[in-house]
């Protein structure tokens, strides 16, 4: 990309950091909000959703599992809704099939209970339960005691959802530039200057939101920084002793084909461990406290001049339109020219 020092030097009523899909929702929510504003997105990578929002599941989640009355159960509804209609409107490959939520043993019931109540608090539409038969009924190959149907969730394209908000952002007067990185924010009267090694841009207001640069997608990809960094955080120590059975758990289960393949034919009896093919690996950011815990809501700081989200852990990518209008509505959309 080639820049003119006059396009370098504008001053932009607001500069979004990260060009995963909150930050792409975030600014085409900002862009509809108030049509005109000069509005820059930077992403560090050569194209837009290279990380967590490429490296996902695909899956259209609603509110189930969330605590009613938190931001994530609230925008999880939401943004589900959202995203369905945005889909329907840009063409983008989307299907809401529903998901059966299934107990394989007499003492998930309970919870399954729970989740029933939970997602009627969060206003789920459609849920209920079901008999064994009826499980069948749904999905032929899946078993279990009970199950929960919920006829809103789907699946869908994330990378076409991707293209066609960065369409959206460009064709109402945003600006993208990938193979941007910023090393530095500097804010002084009122202005942010952030820094990239392509050169300074200005704006009256920042979002952040990137993701900290935990990229291994493999085994074998470490990086020492990282991992030094990760290990001095006493947090990571306390919920390692926590729950050490979860973890030491998930890392074989993650390493063992034949592991992997028990914990499935639990849902689904007939499946073996020829049916299994080796998908890409994710990196999950997800904020912990110091004391271990996981910080399980939806999350921001604000400063004056700068929103950083700090925690949008799944379902982000389903609610990202629901976070990108609560973003706005929490900016001064005012200030913008
Ligand atoms: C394995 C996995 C499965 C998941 N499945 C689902 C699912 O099925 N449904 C769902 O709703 N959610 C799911 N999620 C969660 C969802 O994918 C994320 O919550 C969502 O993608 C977060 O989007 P983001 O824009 O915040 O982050 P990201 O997509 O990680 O984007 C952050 C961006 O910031 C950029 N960046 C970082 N540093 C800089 C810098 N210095 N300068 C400029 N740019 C920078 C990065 O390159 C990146 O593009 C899943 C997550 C994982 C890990």
């Amino acid at each position: 990309m080639v820049y003119t020092r006059a396009s370098i030097l504008m001053r932009r009523d607001f500069i979004v950091i990260g060009g995963g899909i909150v930050g792409l929702a975030t600014a085409l929510r900002i862009l509809e909000a108030k049509p005109g504003t000069k509005m820059l997105l930077l992403e560090k990578e050569s194209s837009l959703g290279r990380h967590q929002t490429g490296h996902n599941s695909g899956v259209l989640h609603a509110g189930l599992y969330y605590k009613p009355g938190s931001l994530k159960a609230k925008l999880a509804v939401e943004g589900l809704r959202q995203m369905v209609d945005f889909c329907q409107r840009h063409g983008v490959a989307h299907e809401v099939c529903g998901k059966i939520v299934v107990a394989t043993e007499p003492r998930e019931l309970p919870r399954l209970e729970k989740l029933l109540e939970r997602g009627s608090a969060n206003g789920l539409q459609g849920l209920r339960k079901l008999s064994p038969d009826q499980i069948r009924e749904i999905e032929p190959h899946a078993a279990g005691l009970a199950a929960i149907h919920v006829p809103e969730e789907g699946i869908v394209d994330y990378a076409g959802v991707v293209e066609a908000m960065a369409r959206e952002i460009q064709r109402l007067g945003g600006e993208i530039r990938t193979g941007n990185s910023v090393k530095r924010l500097k804010g002084t009267g009122g202005v942010w200057r952030v820094e990239t090694e392509q050169g300074g841009f200005e704006a009256r207001q920042i979002v952040v939101v990137l993701a900290m640069a935990r990229e291994g997608y493999t085994w074998g990809n470490i990086h020492i920084g990282d991992l030094t960094e990760s290990l001095a955080f006493p947090g990571l120590w306390k919920f390692m002793l926590k729950y050490p059975s979860i973890c030491s758990y998930e890392i074989w289960r993650s390493v063992s084909r034949n592991e992997f393949c028990r914990s499935l034919q639990k849902l689904v009896p007939e499946i073996c461990e020829q049916d299994l093919e080796a998908g890409s690996a994710g990196v999950r950011a997800q904020a912990m406290s110091s004391d271990g815990s996981l910080v399980e809501d939806f999350s921001f700081v604000e400063e004056p001049g700068i929103l950083h989200v700090v925690n949008a852990p799944s379902p982000a990518a389903t609610a990202s339109l629901a976070i990108g209008e609560y973003v706005a509505r929490r900016l001064d959309l005012k200030s913008a020219k």
